[in-house]
């Protein structure tokens, strides 16, 4: 028998480098696709001998063709840290609106089941806490991060129209803050940042007072989470993230406490529209899917403080 075939949106990116490993690992033959924007051919590089992993060098706002049958949709291409969507606004707009069209009427048109990328940034400065799936946010559209913000959310208005119209197969994870082995060291994320300066012996920028919260997920546990939502029959959006809670005060001693460097704090003010509070409520995700983080926060801090070690050290090699 043929194996199932998935296409992967955003393959060279962070997530989706590793999705496309689990389902290589499950017995799928996984077709790729990405226009490298934000990401890179080294995060997928070990699969491109692999005769059951293809690669399309495509930007997804474009019309998207795929020869042969699709049994499932991953769509997971967009600039997704703040640094990249405030210098990509109108590509961060398109991909989000535009590139998930296409990817819909691509499933569509190949009786393909369809799971999008949401974000926990729908919620935008939640006035809830924590967040559960049926609070609908406080989100601002005109302002710096309503480029991201706003796209995720059309992107969620338009998948749940194609279920609802054309009887689609749709899936909306809402992902919280992931980490993990293949994030960019200057991707101006809150941990890549933070690990950075103590390898570089530089002092940790915290913004405002760093008493506002993350709660940071290790990219295996995304990925099961992702897996199990796909092969589960719930429509409605799903948090994924761990609910471990913690000041990025706390979080920038932690890393200095890790890495055994001498770096201080030094404080910024805080940017505009900086969520102030971030903890998913995984109560849906928990009952319906079985799934909870298993990665202490700890083992997986050192795992991402090895990869990154090491980037830094072949980067100067
Ligand atoms: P990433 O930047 O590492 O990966 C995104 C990938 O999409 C990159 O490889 C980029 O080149 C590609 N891409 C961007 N625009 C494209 C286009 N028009 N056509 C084809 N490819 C394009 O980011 P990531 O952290 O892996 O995020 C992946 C997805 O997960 C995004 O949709 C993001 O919004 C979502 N997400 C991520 C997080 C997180 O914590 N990492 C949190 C919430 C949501």
């Amino acid at each position: 028998m043929s194996k199932q075939r998935v296409l992967i949106t955003g393959a060279a990116g962070f997530l989706g480098s590793h999705l496309c490993d689990r389902f290589i690992q499950e017995g799928y033959e996984v077709i790729g696709m990405d226009n490298l924007l934000t990401g890179s051919l080294s995060n997928i590089e070990h699969l491109l001998p692999l005769k059951e992993f293809s690669f399309y060098h495509h930007d997804v706002s474009k019309f998207i063709h795929v020869p042969g049958p699709l049994d499932y949709i991953l769509h997971f291409a967009s600039p997704a840290s703040p640094i990249d969507y405030l210098q990509l606004p109108i590509q961060t707009l398109k991909v989000g609106s535009l590139g998930t069209h296409n990817c819909l009427g691509l499933a569509k048109a190949k009786k393909a089941r369809i799971l999008v990328a949401s974000t926990s940034e729908v919620y935008g400065d939640p006035l809830v806490h924590p967040q559960q799936e049926d609070y609908w946010g406080n989100v601002n559209p005109v302002g710096p991060r309503g480029v991201y913000d706003e796209a995720k959310r059309f992107q969620e208005a338009i998948t749940m129209a194609y279920h609802n119209f054309h009887g689609l197969e749709t899936r909306i994870v809402r992902i919280f803050n992931t980490y993990g082995p293949r994030m960019r060291l200057n991707d101006g994320r809150a941990l890549p940042t933070f690990i950075s300066q103590v390898l570089k012996g530089e002092d940790l920028t915290v913004f405002g007072d760093g008493s506002q919260t993350r709660s940071f997920c290790y990219v295996s546990d995304l990925v099961e989470g992702i897996f199990r939502l796909l092969f589960s029959n719930e429509t409605r959006p799903v948090n994924i993230g761990n609910p471990h809670e913690i000041s990025l005060l706390a979080f920038a001693k932690e890393i200095i406490a890790l890495s055994g460097s001498t770096s201080k704090i030094s404080f910024k003010p805080l940017p505009q529209d900086d969520p102030k509070q971030r903890q998913p409520d995984i109560s849906r995700a928990k009952q319906l899917l079985n799934w909870a983080p298993i990665i202490e926060r700890a083992e997986g801090l050192a795992l991402t403080y090895s990869y990154f070690k090491k980037q830094l050290a072949d980067s100067i090699k």
